[in-house]
């Protein structure tokens, strides 16, 4: 397999420590508020790279964390704690929120087919770890004490920038961003290990520990779940884009400094989902969840096919047209699979040479930097091959969603027939030729036709979508 690889900026081959088993760290959700459909599109792509994995025959153990301690506002450890944020705006305690989004996003990963991480770990349980952790780097030098505060000194720590190439008066001014200045640091890009003073002394969520009563930074949670979990080195970590700069790069720092090894041999990092004003964010407020579409009648997985249809390393612009002529494709392409179901037949193997090519085709694409859209694009070819009968079809198709894992041969009871879709979209045709030539009432009857069947149409930029009523 060939992946990108952040550290090196390069496309590399893929080769893992130990050749059998991959050890896989991801940066989990801060559970003070629901997954956005940014996040979501993340844990997505990032099932995909795992799946992938296990589907090229390698074992993974992979690790996230859920981040339910309050960490402060901005990476760069000022503002104000979000945990608390969550809980004075629903009058619950902060232990109260964490547990409540913790299982909403279990609810909602298992609703887009994501295989839950084998282990998943709470920061506040890792509370005593953190503190051996810090102990052991103010042992070996790399820390200091100022107002109440443990800093991480990160001129300590040889290639401070390695992750991110920037220098580090670019990473001042990423750090600085929309923040005060915290005037106790002795570099800008210091970071805080253990708070017993910050801005805001009303932190709900407090330990004791050797510098006084106080709670963990939060970049440290990452490094200690992952040495306590995978050990000192390891293949992959994941997160988006936005960590690149000061969450990963000081998780670098403060891992390597403890360990003295180099750790993490593969960064991989996913793009943002952005919506018509930028990155789409929780600190916001408005935001998109996997809910709302729910609400508006989609189906979790239209998002999910709507998201491998563009490459983790690409942004990719969220926007409800775009969505509903990603659930129109989705329902096409179940109708399509429903029809080899029902007309199944021919033994697998018939054409074995055929069967495999498509096999290896589809291999090729996700061994090629995790091209979904283009895996997609095989699934497609077998739909239509000649020189495959029904049944090896099919077996391709329950072979390739051992990735993909879009239910395409889940049998549902409200799934439409494929010539009941191809009937629909031959009326918007003719529908768009009426208002083509400017015949309005043919247009509007083809439309109150498709209405009385339970079919709406709906006419957007892109052209016309369609969905089903009840
Ligand atoms: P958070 O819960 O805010 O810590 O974010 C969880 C994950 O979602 C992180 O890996 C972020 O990098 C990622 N993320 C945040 N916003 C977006 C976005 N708009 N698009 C894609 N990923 C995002
Ligand atoms: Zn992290």
């Amino acid at each position: 397999m060939k992946i990108y690889n952040t550290l090196t900026r390069k496309i590399e081959d893929f080769r893992p420590r130990d050749e059998k088993l991959v050890k896989m760290y991801t940066c989990g959700p801060t559970v003070y508020n629901y997954a956005h459909l940014g996040n979501l599109r993340m844990y997505i792509h990032e099932d995909i790279l795992e799946k992938t994995l296990l589907y090229l025959g390698y074992n993974v153990k992979r690790v996230m964390n859920i981040t339910d301690v309050g960490h402060l506002e901005s990476d760069a450890d000022e503002g104000e704690d979000k945990m608390l944020k969550g809980a004075k705006r629903e009058n619950k305690t902060v232990w109260e929120i964490a547990a409540y989004y913790t299982d909403a996003f279990f609810r909602d990963i298992e609703k887009l087919n994501i295989k839950k991480p084998e282990i998943v770990a709470k920061a506040t349980d890792y509370i005593e770890e953190y503190i051996e952790f810090i102990q052991g780097l103010t042992e070996k030098g790399y820390t200091y004490f100022a107002n109440g505060n443990v800093y991480f000194d990160i001129t300590k720590f040889e290639d401070y920038t390695k992750l991110s190439g920037m220098d580090l008066d670019s990473l001042k001014i990423a750090s600085r961003e929309d923040v005060e200045v915290d005037v106790h640091k002795k570099n800008p890009q210091d970071f805080v290990l253990w708070f017993t003073k910050s801005k805001f002394d009303n932190q709900a969520m407090k330990w004791d520990s050797p510098w006084g009563i106080g709670y963990p930074g939060w970049h440290i949670e990452c490094s200690v779940i992952s040495l306590k979990n995978l050990g000192e080195q390891i293949d992959i970590h994941c997160g988006g884009v936005d960590h690149i700069p000061v969450h990963h790069t000081n998780e670098i720092a403060q891992t390597e400094s403890y360990t003295g090894k180099d750790w993490v041999k593969y960064w991989w990092h996913g793009e943002f989902l952005i919506d018509n004003e930028g990155k789409m964010s929780k600190s916001k407020g408005e935001f998109l969840t996997l809910s709302l579409l729910e609400k508006k009648g989609y189906n979790p997985l239209s998002y999910r096919y709507f998201v491998l249809n563009s490459h983790y390393r690409k942004q990719l612009a969220f926007s409800f047209d775009s969505l509903t002529s990603a659930e129109n494709a989705y329902n096409k392409l179940k109708s399509r699979v429903k029809y080899l179901k029902d007309n199944a037949e021919g033994e697998v193997g018939e054409n074995s040479d055929a069967y495999e090519k498509y096999k290896n085709d589809y291999r090729a694409c996700l061994a090629d930097d995790l091209n979904t859209a283009n895996a997609i694009t095989v699934l497609y070819e077998v739909i239509k091959a000649e020189d495959l009968n029904n049944n090896e079809k099919l077996s391709l198709i329950e072979d390739f969603e051992k990735v993909l894992s879009l239910d395409l041969l889940k049998d549902e009871e409200d799934q439409l027939d494929e010539d009941i879709v191809r009937y629909i979209e031959d009326m918007i045709a003719k529908r768009q030729e009426a208002k083509k030539n400017k015949n309005y009432d043919l247009a509007d009857k083809i439309r109150a036709e498709l209405l009385e069947k339970g079919i709406m149409l709906e006419d957007t930029r892109q052209g016309v979508n369609w969905k089903k009523i009840n």
